[in-house]
């Protein structure tokens, strides 16, 4: 009887045989690193005056590819970048599809929104004041960056193996309100429990084990800004220390960040390396409490949907509005500028290309 009792209590035990033999998806990881050349003008902020000439760290694109027990099929690519254009999407996906029968329905590109990153292609382009060396770095930089992400697609598809995936949430608590918490004032508010304002401090995470129950890949998200730093040079600020912390704590493990809903969260107080490596580390020992457990098994069922909704207007500035705008401070006068000059020519050459936006 005893003996009975101790092989259930194994078996359903998690951390132990559960893993070696339940292991129904098919999936892959791989990374590329999508440092640039420097120097290289920095997205993120528009009161930068001149391009980044260091690197404080490196900056990777990472692909998961998931495959169901029917063979379905979903990728989900990370970058420590800003963000990207459309145009760049489309280009990715575009290829993606061709070369690996992967539909869009099937890819979700996603970034950290590091400020500490490339500018890429049109996004946020009229907050720079980019010469025509920088803007030739910056299309060459682009360039290479859809070769990478296309690239790291084709490689997590052939590092697909049999992986059982989970899910759990763990908490981090940094991400503070910036619209009602003064940035002078959070240690203190922070100090006396007085911090205002929605917040979201879950850490969603997604852990893949192998056949084997060695951990093979880990996502994790944060609704939260990647601002600790505001200099010049390259950075995948937080996240990418976050994403080091748990690559070195779990060799073999491939880290990807998306952020979540969090343009109006800082990670506070910020501004020095010890912060940025404090924060960093906090959410990597987030990830490691969900890995203690409790989590859920996820059954092998993928389903991916893609839908472009249309969003209205708010209303359209008059063109004496704009040229008013034009006459105040950059950024808002350089993409008033950039939208009356348009206006003039009837080109928008700063969207990239003529199907791309400000993504
Ligand atoms: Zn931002």
């Amino acid at each position: 009887m005893l003996r009975a009792i101790l092989v259930v209590t194994i078996l359903s035990c998690p951390g132990v045989s559960a893993i070696a033999v339940d292991a129904p998806w098919k999936v892959g990881v791989a990374r590329v690193n999508i440092s640039p050349e420097l120097p290289i003008w920095l997205s993120g902020y528009g009161a930068r005056n001149r391009p980044a000439a260091e690197k404080l760290d490196e900056l990777w694109a990472k692909a998961l590819v998931l495959e169901d027990a029917n063979g379905n099929r979903g990728v989900l690519v990370t970058m420590d970048l800003v963000g990207i254009d459309r145009g760049l999407s489309l280009e990715v996906c575009r290829r993606v599809e061709e070369q690996y029968k992967l539909p869009r329905a099937s890819i979700a590109l996603c970034t950290s929104h590091t400020h500490s990153g490339p500018v890429i292609r049109g996004n946020l382009a009229p907050m720079y004041s980019l010469d025509d060396d920088q803007a030739r770095r910056v299309k060459v930089y682009s360039d290479q960056l859809t070769d990478r992400l296309v690239a790291v697609v084709g490689d997590a598809i052939n590092s697909i193996a049999s992986s059982r995936l989970s899910y759990a949430s763990g908490y981090a608590t940094f991400a503070v309100n910036r619209r009602d918490n003064p940035e002078g004032k959070v240690p203190q508010l922070r100090a006396g429990q007085a911090l205002v304002g929605p917040v979201d401090h879950d850490v969603p995470v997604l852990s893949v084990h192998g056949a084997d129950g060695k951990l093979r890949a880990i996502v994790a998200g944060y609704a939260c800004h990647a601002t600790v730093l505001d200099s010049y040079k390259i950075s995948g600020d937080w996240p990418g220390v976050a994403q080091n912390e748990i690559e070195r704590r779990h060799p073999d493990t491939i880290a990807l960040y998306w952020a979540g809903c969090g343009a109006d969260q800082n990670p506070l107080p910020r501004r020095t390396i010890e912060l940025l490596n404090q924060h960093g580390r906090e959410f990597a020992d987030a990830v490691d409490a969900t890995l203690r457990g409790p989590f859920t098994p996820i059954p092998a069922t993928l389903r991916t949907a893609y839908e472009e909704i249309d969003l209205p207007f708010a209303p359209l500035p008059t063109r004496a509005e704009l040229e008013l705008e034009a006459t105040t401070e950059p950024p808002q006068s350089r993409w008033a500028k950039s939208v009356v000059s348009g206006y003039k020519s009837n080109s928008f050459s700063w969207l990239g290309s003529e199907d791309s936006g400000n993504g």
